[in-house]
């Protein structure tokens, strides 16, 4: 059945062009873009997104890094759609990343790590309702 999950363009890759490259690997792995769209958010945010994050040591870092610059929010759509596009991303860390994964290609460190896939159904709900409003999304 097919599924959405959420993603974000990270400020890191966005400042490195290569915007364009990571959607396009993404669409090559059979995921379509429903809605997607350039925002800047700010360090509060960058806070409400990853509050589950919240008092973890990366944390000041991980908003701040998350409200630098233009970022690229997004929700795909198809089959087994977060766990595809987890595999796709590959590990948090790019040093541990698979070969061909976007991190891998993309990614410097594990706190500048290029791009953000939900971890599972509940988590892709609220993320995509964060950036998205139900108009946005038919
Ligand atoms: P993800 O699902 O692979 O993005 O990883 P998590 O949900 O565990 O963490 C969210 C984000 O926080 C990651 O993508 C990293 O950018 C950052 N992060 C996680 N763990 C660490 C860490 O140990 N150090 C630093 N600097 N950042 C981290």
């Amino acid at each position: 059945m097919s599924e959405r999950t959420f993603s974000i363009i990270k400020p890191d890759a966005v400042r490195k062009g290569v915007t364009a490259a990571i959607l396009a690997q993404i669409e090559e792995a059979g995921f379509k873009i429903v809605a997607i769209k350039r925002a800047s958010i700010s360090r509060a945010q960058a806070e409400g997104f990853y509050a589950v994050h919240a008092g973890k040591p990366f944390f000041a870092g991980l908003t701040e890094f998350m409200s630098s610059g233009p970022i690229f929010p997004m929700v795909l759509e198809k089959e087994n759609a977060i766990a595809d596009l987890r595999k796709l991303m590959g590990a948090t860390n790019p040093a541990q990343a698979e070969e061909g994964t976007i991190r891998k290609k993309y990614a410097e460190s594990i706190g500048e790590n290029a791009i953000h896939g939900s971890d599972g159904e509940e988590t892709a709900t609220f993320e995509i309702g964060y950036f998205f409003a139900g108009i946005e999304l038919k």
